[in-house]
Protein backbone atom coordinates (compact mmCIF):
# COMPACT_ATOMS: atom_id res chain seq x y z
CA UNK A 1 0.00 0.00 0.00
CA UNK A 2 1.09 3.46 -0.73
CA UNK A 3 1.27 5.09 2.42
CA UNK A 4 1.25 9.06 3.10
CA UNK A 5 5.08 8.74 2.11
CA UNK A 6 6.72 8.26 -1.19
CA UNK A 7 5.93 8.17 -4.16
CA UNK A 8 2.14 9.60 -2.85
CA UNK A 9 2.63 12.58 -1.37
CA UNK A 10 5.02 13.91 -4.30
CA UNK A 11 2.34 12.90 -7.10
CA UNK A 12 -0.66 14.03 -4.77
CA UNK A 13 1.05 17.30 -4.71
CA UNK A 14 1.77 17.27 -8.24
CA UNK A 15 -1.92 16.39 -9.23
CA UNK A 16 -2.82 19.23 -7.15
CA UNK A 17 -0.94 21.99 -8.06
CA UNK A 18 -2.26 20.93 -11.42
CA UNK A 19 -6.13 21.04 -10.29
CA UNK A 20 -5.34 24.30 -8.55
CA UNK A 21 -4.27 26.06 -11.72
CA UNK A 22 -6.21 23.90 -15.06
CA UNK A 23 -9.50 22.59 -13.14
CA UNK A 24 -10.30 24.49 -9.97
CA UNK A 25 -11.04 27.82 -11.70
CA UNK A 26 -13.22 26.41 -14.31
CA UNK A 27 -15.55 23.86 -12.31
CA UNK A 28 -18.59 26.15 -11.46
CA UNK A 29 -18.61 27.63 -15.04
CA UNK A 30 -18.68 23.95 -16.37
CA UNK A 31 -21.38 23.34 -14.02
CA UNK A 32 -23.45 26.21 -15.33
CA UNK A 33 -22.56 25.82 -18.97
CA UNK A 34 -23.19 22.23 -18.74
CA UNK A 35 -19.42 21.35 -20.86
CA UNK A 36 -16.09 20.99 -20.47
CA UNK A 37 -13.39 23.16 -22.03
CA UNK A 38 -11.66 21.54 -24.82
CA UNK A 39 -8.55 23.33 -23.77
CA UNK A 40 -8.61 21.62 -20.18
CA UNK A 41 -8.78 17.81 -21.64
CA UNK A 42 -6.02 18.84 -23.54
CA UNK A 43 -4.10 19.74 -20.70
CA UNK A 44 -4.98 16.65 -18.78
CA UNK A 45 -4.47 14.32 -21.68
CA UNK A 46 -1.25 16.36 -21.94
CA UNK A 47 -0.14 15.86 -18.74
CA UNK A 48 -0.72 12.53 -19.10
CA UNK A 49 -3.47 11.88 -16.74
CA UNK A 50 -5.69 10.20 -19.39
CA UNK A 51 -5.07 6.45 -18.80
CA UNK A 52 -1.70 6.56 -16.72
CA UNK A 53 -1.91 3.07 -15.72
CA UNK A 54 -1.62 1.86 -18.63
CA UNK A 55 2.05 0.00 -19.50
CA UNK A 56 4.42 2.47 -21.13
CA UNK A 57 4.25 0.63 -24.65
CA UNK A 58 0.71 2.25 -25.02
CA UNK A 59 1.96 5.16 -23.82
CA UNK A 60 0.63 5.66 -19.90
CA UNK A 61 3.32 5.02 -17.22
CA UNK A 62 1.70 1.85 -15.35
CA UNK A 63 1.11 3.75 -12.46
CA UNK A 64 0.65 2.39 -9.16
CA UNK A 65 -3.05 2.57 -8.92
CA UNK A 66 -3.21 4.11 -5.21
CA UNK A 67 -1.54 6.73 -6.74
CA UNK A 68 -3.93 6.63 -9.59
CA UNK A 69 -6.92 7.09 -6.78
CA UNK A 70 -4.98 10.25 -5.99
CA UNK A 71 -5.42 11.93 -9.20
CA UNK A 72 -8.88 10.97 -9.28
CA UNK A 73 -9.82 12.40 -5.34
CA UNK A 74 -7.83 15.46 -6.36
CA UNK A 75 -9.61 16.06 -9.76
CA UNK A 76 -12.89 15.18 -8.02
CA UNK A 77 -12.39 17.41 -4.85
CA UNK A 78 -12.51 20.53 -7.12
CA UNK A 79 -14.95 18.91 -10.13
CA UNK A 80 -16.51 15.75 -10.47
CA UNK A 81 -17.51 16.28 -14.16
CA UNK A 82 -14.22 16.79 -15.31
CA UNK A 83 -12.81 13.77 -13.50
CA UNK A 84 -15.98 11.88 -15.25
CA UNK A 85 -13.42 12.05 -18.01
CA UNK A 86 -10.74 9.94 -16.39
CA UNK A 87 -14.01 6.96 -15.64
CA UNK A 88 -15.56 7.05 -18.71
CA UNK A 89 -12.30 7.55 -21.35
CA UNK A 90 -10.44 5.42 -19.31
CA UNK A 91 -12.97 2.32 -18.94
CA UNK A 92 -13.13 1.98 -22.78
CA UNK A 93 -9.54 2.46 -22.73
CA UNK A 94 -8.87 -0.51 -20.07
CA UNK A 95 -11.00 -2.59 -22.05
CA UNK A 96 -9.78 -2.59 -25.05
CA UNK A 97 -6.41 -3.44 -22.89
CA UNK A 98 -7.78 -6.14 -21.51
CA UNK A 99 -9.99 -7.43 -23.81
CA UNK A 100 -8.73 -6.62 -27.25
CA UNK A 101 -6.37 -8.13 -29.89
CA UNK A 102 -3.30 -6.89 -30.26
CA UNK A 103 -3.82 -4.87 -33.56
CA UNK A 104 -6.48 -3.57 -31.28
CA UNK A 105 -4.63 -2.15 -28.81
CA UNK A 106 -1.65 -1.08 -31.04
CA UNK A 107 -4.57 0.88 -33.16
CA UNK A 108 -6.41 2.28 -29.95
CA UNK A 109 -4.37 2.55 -26.74
CA UNK A 110 -1.43 5.47 -27.87
CA UNK A 111 -4.51 7.34 -29.36
CA UNK A 112 -6.88 7.37 -26.12
CA UNK A 113 -3.40 7.83 -24.21
CA UNK A 114 -2.81 10.97 -25.62
CA UNK A 115 -6.46 12.17 -26.01
CA UNK A 116 -6.11 12.29 -29.96
CA UNK A 117 -9.20 10.64 -29.45
CA UNK A 118 -11.59 10.57 -26.46
CA UNK A 119 -13.78 7.61 -25.63
CA UNK A 120 -16.87 6.78 -23.80
CA UNK A 121 -18.61 3.47 -22.85
CA UNK A 122 -22.31 3.24 -24.02
CA UNK A 123 -24.32 0.26 -22.07
CA UNK A 124 -27.40 1.89 -20.91
CA UNK A 125 -30.58 2.09 -22.67
CA UNK A 126 -33.70 4.02 -22.59
CA UNK A 127 -35.35 0.59 -20.77
CA UNK A 128 -31.81 -1.28 -20.06
CA UNK A 129 -30.29 0.38 -16.66
CA UNK A 130 -29.19 -1.82 -13.66
CA UNK A 131 -30.55 -5.22 -15.65
CA UNK A 132 -27.25 -4.34 -17.68
CA UNK A 133 -26.69 -7.89 -19.05
CA UNK A 134 -29.14 -7.64 -21.61
CA UNK A 135 -28.80 -5.09 -23.79
CA UNK A 136 -31.69 -4.21 -26.40
CA UNK A 137 -29.51 -2.80 -29.04
CA UNK A 138 -29.15 -5.44 -31.84
CA UNK A 139 -26.05 -6.38 -33.90
CA UNK A 140 -27.29 -8.83 -36.96
CA UNK A 141 -24.29 -10.15 -38.98
CA UNK A 142 -23.98 -9.31 -42.48
CA UNK A 143 -21.58 -9.43 -45.35
CA UNK A 144 -19.33 -6.79 -44.59
CA UNK A 145 -19.35 -7.15 -40.54
CA UNK A 146 -22.34 -6.26 -38.56
CA UNK A 147 -25.21 -3.64 -38.23
CA UNK A 148 -26.33 -2.18 -35.18
CA UNK A 149 -29.58 -0.98 -34.44
CA UNK A 150 -31.22 0.92 -31.27
CA UNK A 151 -30.60 3.22 -28.64
CA UNK A 152 -27.87 3.96 -26.00
CA UNK A 153 -28.54 6.98 -23.75
CA UNK A 154 -26.78 8.77 -20.75
CA UNK A 155 -23.53 8.52 -22.55
CA UNK A 156 -20.60 10.20 -20.70
CA UNK A 157 -18.92 12.70 -22.84
CA UNK A 158 -21.51 11.26 -25.62
CA UNK A 159 -21.37 14.85 -27.13
CA UNK A 160 -17.44 14.79 -28.04
CA UNK A 161 -16.19 11.03 -27.97
CA UNK A 162 -14.24 10.12 -30.75
CA UNK A 163 -14.90 6.30 -30.24
CA UNK A 164 -17.58 4.48 -28.47
CA UNK A 165 -18.01 0.98 -27.00
CA UNK A 166 -20.97 -0.72 -27.23
CA UNK A 167 -22.88 -3.25 -26.01
CA UNK A 168 -25.23 -4.41 -28.22
CA UNK A 169 -27.22 -8.06 -28.62
CA UNK A 170 -25.81 -9.81 -31.12
CA UNK A 171 -27.64 -13.89 -31.98
CA UNK A 172 -29.05 -13.71 -28.47
CA UNK A 173 -25.12 -12.77 -26.24
CA UNK A 174 -24.35 -9.52 -25.12
CA UNK A 175 -21.16 -8.46 -27.88
CA UNK A 176 -19.26 -5.31 -27.45
CA UNK A 177 -18.07 -3.57 -30.40
CA UNK A 178 -16.05 -0.04 -30.94
CA UNK A 179 -17.70 1.79 -33.04
CA UNK A 180 -16.05 5.35 -34.48
CA UNK A 181 -18.47 8.34 -34.08
CA UNK A 182 -18.68 9.25 -37.84
CA UNK A 183 -20.42 5.67 -38.32
CA UNK A 184 -22.66 6.23 -41.48
CA UNK A 185 -25.95 5.67 -39.33
CA UNK A 186 -25.29 6.62 -36.05
CA UNK A 187 -26.63 10.06 -34.76
CA UNK A 188 -25.57 12.08 -31.58
CA UNK A 189 -28.19 14.08 -29.80
CA UNK A 190 -26.83 15.96 -26.51
CA UNK A 191 -28.92 15.84 -22.86
CA UNK A 192 -29.41 18.75 -21.13
CA UNK A 193 -30.43 19.61 -18.11
CA UNK A 194 -28.86 17.03 -15.61
CA UNK A 195 -29.02 17.22 -12.08
CA UNK A 196 -25.65 16.58 -11.18
CA UNK A 197 -21.83 16.03 -13.28
CA UNK A 198 -23.50 18.67 -15.56
CA UNK A 199 -20.61 19.43 -17.36
CA UNK A 200 -20.00 15.37 -18.41
CA UNK A 201 -21.77 16.17 -21.81
CA UNK A 202 -24.23 13.29 -22.05
CA UNK A 203 -25.77 12.14 -25.00
CA UNK A 204 -28.25 9.79 -26.37
CA UNK A 205 -26.76 7.91 -29.41
CA UNK A 206 -28.76 6.27 -32.00
CA UNK A 207 -28.01 3.65 -34.22
CA UNK A 208 -29.84 3.33 -37.55
CA UNK A 209 -28.64 0.75 -39.58
CA UNK A 210 -25.27 1.27 -38.51
CA UNK A 211 -22.63 -1.02 -40.15
CA UNK A 212 -19.51 -1.88 -38.08
CA UNK A 213 -16.45 -3.94 -40.12
CA UNK A 214 -16.02 -7.84 -38.05
CA UNK A 215 -12.54 -6.60 -36.90
CA UNK A 216 -14.24 -3.84 -34.42
CA UNK A 217 -15.41 -6.75 -32.13
CA UNK A 218 -14.29 -6.38 -28.63
CA UNK A 219 -13.54 -9.95 -26.89
CA UNK A 220 -15.25 -13.26 -28.29
CA UNK A 221 -18.64 -12.69 -29.55
CA UNK A 222 -21.11 -13.08 -25.94
CA UNK A 223 -18.31 -11.93 -23.55
CA UNK A 224 -19.78 -8.38 -23.85
CA UNK A 225 -21.48 -8.06 -20.38
CA UNK A 226 -19.31 -10.88 -18.13
CA UNK A 227 -15.97 -9.57 -19.57
CA UNK A 228 -15.80 -6.64 -21.41
CA UNK A 229 -18.37 -4.11 -19.55
CA UNK A 230 -17.31 -6.12 -16.65
CA UNK A 231 -13.81 -4.95 -16.93
CA UNK A 232 -14.79 -1.69 -18.01
CA UNK A 233 -17.42 -1.39 -14.59
CA UNK A 234 -14.74 -2.13 -12.28
CA UNK A 235 -12.08 0.03 -13.64
CA UNK A 236 -14.78 3.04 -13.88
CA UNK A 237 -16.29 2.43 -9.85
CA UNK A 238 -12.59 2.49 -8.78
CA UNK A 239 -12.18 6.50 -10.22
CA UNK A 240 -15.37 7.10 -8.84
CA UNK A 241 -14.86 5.58 -5.66
CA UNK A 242 -11.72 7.90 -5.09
CA UNK A 243 -13.33 10.79 -6.41
CA UNK A 244 -15.86 10.79 -4.03
CA UNK A 245 -13.28 10.84 -0.74
CA UNK A 246 -12.05 13.94 -2.94
CA UNK A 247 -15.55 15.77 -2.77
CA UNK A 248 -16.43 14.53 1.14
CA UNK A 249 -12.90 16.48 1.79
CA UNK A 250 -13.97 19.18 -0.16
CA UNK A 251 -17.25 19.53 1.86
CA UNK A 252 -14.99 19.31 5.32
CA UNK A 253 -12.60 21.81 4.02
CA UNK A 254 -15.29 24.43 3.07
CA UNK A 255 -17.77 23.34 6.28
CA UNK A 256 -14.94 23.72 9.05
CA UNK A 257 -13.81 27.31 7.28
CA UNK A 258 -16.88 28.69 6.75
CA UNK A 259 -18.17 27.28 10.46
CA UNK A 260 -14.90 28.84 12.11
CA UNK A 261 -15.50 32.58 10.26
CA UNK A 262 -19.44 32.51 10.17
CA UNK A 263 -21.16 33.10 14.74
CA UNK A 264 -24.47 32.91 15.76
CA UNK A 265 -25.66 33.25 19.21
CA UNK A 266 -22.43 34.99 20.04
CA UNK A 267 -20.38 32.32 19.46
CA UNK A 268 -18.16 31.04 16.16
CA UNK A 269 -20.60 28.01 14.49
CA UNK A 270 -17.98 25.88 15.27
CA UNK A 271 -18.35 26.36 18.94
CA UNK A 272 -21.34 24.76 18.96
CA UNK A 273 -21.73 21.16 19.65
CA UNK A 274 -24.14 20.02 17.46
CA UNK A 275 -21.93 21.53 14.60
CA UNK A 276 -19.13 19.51 16.14
CA UNK A 277 -20.84 16.70 15.86
CA UNK A 278 -21.33 16.80 11.94
CA UNK A 279 -17.59 17.88 11.28
CA UNK A 280 -16.19 14.26 13.31
CA UNK A 281 -18.98 12.41 10.98
CA UNK A 282 -17.67 14.39 8.06
CA UNK A 283 -14.19 13.69 9.15
CA UNK A 284 -15.01 9.73 9.93
CA UNK A 285 -16.33 9.37 6.49
CA UNK A 286 -13.53 10.92 4.64
CA UNK A 287 -11.21 8.70 6.43
CA UNK A 288 -12.91 5.53 6.28
CA UNK A 289 -13.60 6.03 2.55
CA UNK A 290 -10.05 6.67 1.77
CA UNK A 291 -8.93 3.31 3.55
CA UNK A 292 -11.58 1.52 1.80
CA UNK A 293 -9.96 2.81 -1.78
CA UNK A 294 -6.36 2.20 -0.25
CA UNK A 295 -7.52 -1.14 0.47
CA UNK A 296 -9.06 -2.21 -3.20
CA UNK A 297 -6.05 -0.06 -4.37
CA UNK A 298 -3.08 -2.01 -3.20
CA UNK A 299 -5.64 -5.34 -4.18
CA UNK A 300 -5.63 -3.77 -7.76
CA UNK A 301 -2.45 -3.56 -7.88
CA UNK A 302 -1.60 -7.00 -6.59
CA UNK A 303 -3.86 -8.39 -9.09
CA UNK A 304 -5.46 -9.90 -6.66
CA UNK A 305 -9.40 -11.62 -7.18
CA UNK A 306 -10.92 -9.78 -4.51
CA UNK A 307 -9.82 -6.59 -5.75
CA UNK A 308 -13.44 -6.14 -7.55
CA UNK A 309 -15.65 -6.68 -4.57
CA UNK A 310 -13.80 -4.71 -2.33
CA UNK A 311 -13.82 -1.74 -4.55
CA UNK A 312 -17.74 -2.12 -5.28
CA UNK A 313 -17.45 -2.12 -1.31
CA UNK A 314 -15.05 1.29 -1.45
CA UNK A 315 -17.63 3.02 -4.29
CA UNK A 316 -20.78 1.99 -2.51
CA UNK A 317 -19.40 3.50 0.70
CA UNK A 318 -17.56 6.41 -0.62
CA UNK A 319 -20.47 7.77 -2.67
CA UNK A 320 -22.94 7.27 0.45
CA UNK A 321 -20.88 8.95 2.64
CA UNK A 322 -20.20 11.53 -0.23
CA UNK A 323 -24.36 12.37 -0.27
CA UNK A 324 -23.89 12.62 3.21
CA UNK A 325 -21.16 15.07 3.67
CA UNK A 326 -22.55 17.26 1.28
CA UNK A 327 -26.10 17.34 2.69
CA UNK A 328 -24.39 17.94 6.04
CA UNK A 329 -22.35 20.83 3.98
CA UNK A 330 -25.32 22.43 2.82
CA UNK A 331 -26.50 22.64 6.18
CA UNK A 332 -24.36 24.08 8.01
CA UNK A 333 -23.65 26.85 5.21
CA UNK A 334 -27.22 27.59 5.89
CA UNK A 335 -28.71 30.03 2.87
CA UNK A 336 -25.16 29.87 1.35
CA UNK A 337 -25.21 26.56 1.07
CA UNK A 338 -28.02 26.93 -0.81
CA UNK A 339 -26.62 29.22 -3.35
CA UNK A 340 -23.39 28.83 -6.15
CA UNK A 341 -20.99 31.10 -3.80
CA UNK A 342 -19.93 27.81 -2.52
CA UNK A 343 -19.12 24.68 -4.21
CA UNK A 344 -20.94 22.62 -1.54
CA UNK A 345 -24.83 22.81 -3.48
CA UNK A 346 -22.94 21.58 -6.86
CA UNK A 347 -20.76 18.61 -4.78
CA UNK A 348 -24.75 17.52 -3.26
CA UNK A 349 -25.70 17.58 -6.50
CA UNK A 350 -22.51 15.53 -7.97
CA UNK A 351 -22.37 13.29 -4.74
CA UNK A 352 -26.24 12.38 -5.91
CA UNK A 353 -24.90 10.53 -9.27
CA UNK A 354 -21.89 8.72 -7.54
CA UNK A 355 -24.90 6.37 -6.05
CA UNK A 356 -26.36 5.61 -8.87
CA UNK A 357 -23.80 5.69 -11.60
CA UNK A 358 -21.10 2.14 -11.75
CA UNK A 359 -23.53 0.16 -10.19
CA UNK A 360 -26.57 2.01 -7.77
CA UNK A 361 -25.88 1.71 -4.19
CA UNK A 362 -29.21 -1.08 -4.40
CA UNK A 363 -27.14 -3.00 -6.79
CA UNK A 364 -24.13 -2.53 -4.63
CA UNK A 365 -25.81 -3.77 -1.57
CA UNK A 366 -27.12 -6.86 -3.76
CA UNK A 367 -23.69 -7.72 -4.62
CA UNK A 368 -22.09 -7.30 -1.17
CA UNK A 369 -24.69 -9.29 0.35
CA UNK A 370 -24.34 -11.93 -2.12
CA UNK A 371 -20.54 -11.83 -1.51
CA UNK A 372 -21.16 -11.94 2.38
CA UNK A 373 -23.54 -15.30 2.02
CA UNK A 374 -21.06 -16.79 -0.18
CA UNK A 375 -18.39 -16.07 2.59
CA UNK A 376 -20.88 -17.73 5.14
CA UNK A 377 -22.34 -20.76 3.48
CA UNK A 378 -25.34 -22.86 4.39
CA UNK A 379 -24.04 -25.31 6.96
CA UNK A 380 -21.25 -23.16 7.70
CA UNK A 381 -23.46 -22.20 10.76
CA UNK A 382 -23.90 -20.20 13.32
CA UNK A 383 -21.06 -19.86 16.09
CA UNK A 384 -22.94 -21.93 19.09
CA UNK A 385 -24.66 -20.46 21.58
CA UNK A 386 -23.35 -19.55 25.04
CA UNK A 387 -24.30 -21.98 27.63
CA UNK A 388 -25.40 -20.13 30.61
C1 LIG B 1 -24.61 11.58 -14.86
C2 LIG B 1 -24.77 10.21 -15.42
C3 LIG B 1 -23.81 9.69 -16.27
C4 LIG B 1 -23.99 8.44 -16.85
N1 LIG B 1 -23.05 7.96 -17.74
C5 LIG B 1 -23.26 6.77 -18.35
C6 LIG B 1 -22.34 6.29 -19.34
O1 LIG B 1 -21.31 6.92 -19.63
N2 LIG B 1 -22.62 5.11 -19.97
C7 LIG B 1 -23.73 4.38 -19.67
O2 LIG B 1 -23.90 3.33 -20.27
N3 LIG B 1 -24.63 4.79 -18.73
C8 LIG B 1 -24.41 5.97 -18.07
N4 LIG B 1 -25.30 6.41 -17.12
C9 LIG B 1 -26.47 5.59 -16.80
C10 LIG B 1 -26.28 4.82 -15.50
O3 LIG B 1 -25.34 3.80 -15.70
C11 LIG B 1 -27.65 4.30 -15.08
O4 LIG B 1 -28.40 5.41 -14.65
C12 LIG B 1 -27.56 3.26 -13.97
O5 LIG B 1 -27.02 2.07 -14.44
C13 LIG B 1 -28.95 2.97 -13.38
O6 LIG B 1 -29.83 2.63 -14.41
P1 LIG B 1 -31.22 3.40 -14.55
O7 LIG B 1 -30.98 4.86 -14.45
O8 LIG B 1 -31.87 2.91 -15.79
O9 LIG B 1 -32.05 2.99 -13.29
P2 LIG B 1 -32.90 1.63 -13.09
O10 LIG B 1 -32.06 0.46 -13.38
O11 LIG B 1 -34.19 1.77 -13.78
O12 LIG B 1 -33.11 1.70 -11.52
C14 LIG B 1 -33.94 2.67 -10.90
C15 LIG B 1 -33.80 2.50 -9.40
O13 LIG B 1 -34.20 1.17 -9.04
C16 LIG B 1 -33.14 0.55 -8.33
N5 LIG B 1 -33.11 -0.88 -8.66
C17 LIG B 1 -32.98 -1.45 -9.88
N6 LIG B 1 -32.95 -2.77 -9.78
C18 LIG B 1 -33.07 -3.06 -8.46
C19 LIG B 1 -33.10 -4.26 -7.70
N7 LIG B 1 -32.99 -5.47 -8.28
N8 LIG B 1 -33.23 -4.18 -6.36
C20 LIG B 1 -33.32 -2.98 -5.75
N9 LIG B 1 -33.30 -1.82 -6.41
C21 LIG B 1 -33.17 -1.84 -7.75
C22 LIG B 1 -31.88 1.24 -8.76
O14 LIG B 1 -30.85 1.13 -7.80
C23 LIG B 1 -32.37 2.66 -8.91
O15 LIG B 1 -32.37 3.28 -7.65
C24 LIG B 1 -25.13 7.65 -16.52
C25 LIG B 1 -26.07 8.17 -15.61
C26 LIG B 1 -25.91 9.42 -15.07
C27 LIG B 1 -26.94 9.95 -14.12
Amino acid sequence: MIENGEPGVARREEFRSFVEATIAPHAARFDREEKLDHDVIRKIAGAGYLTPWLPKKWGGEAMDMTVYGLLNEEVGYACAATRSLLTAHGMVAQAIHRCGSTSQRDRYLPLLSNGDRIAAFALSEPAVGSDAAHPELSAVPVTDGFRLQGTKTWITLGQIADLFLVLAQCEGEATAFIVDRRSEGLSVTPIAGMLGARGAMLATLDFDGCVVAADQVLARPGSGFSLVAATALDHGRYGVAWSCVGMIRACLDTATRYTSERSQFGAELSQHQLVRRIIADMLTGQHAADLLCRRAGTLREAGDPNAVMETIIAKYFASKAAMRAAVDAVQLLGANGCSDRYPVARILRDAKVMEIIEGSSEISQLSIAGHAYRQHPVGSGPPPAEST
